[in-house]
């Protein structure tokens, strides 16, 4: 997963571009759900919230490192759960 840094200065282009609804408001910034967030694998080659991001202000969350093998079965169990 992705992660959003304190850097983040609530533009709000990130939220509609990602496909998993993964970014919501959070009390202060913008915060992503590790759940959720497939760094866009199963639906686009680049994470989108990056691509959009005017400040660079979302790294990969140290705490969430995931191989492409299982950000892809996370994707499948979210389509799965729709
Ligand atoms: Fe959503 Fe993709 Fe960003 Fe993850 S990397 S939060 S899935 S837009
Ligand atoms: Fe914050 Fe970047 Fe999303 Fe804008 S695009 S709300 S600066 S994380």
């Amino acid at each position: 997963a992705l992660m959003i840094t304190d850097e983040c200065i609530n533009c709000d282009v990130c939220e509609p571009e990602c496909p998993n609804d993964a970014i919501s408001m959070g009390s202060e910034i913008y915060v992503i759900d590790p759940a959720k967030c497939t760094e866009c694998v199963g639906h686009f080659d680049e994470p989108q919230c990056r691509q959009v991001c005017p400040v660079e202000c979302i790294p990969n969350d140290p705490q969430y490192l995931e191989t492409p093998d299982g950000l892809l079965a996370k994707y499948h169990a979210l389509q799965a759960a729709k």
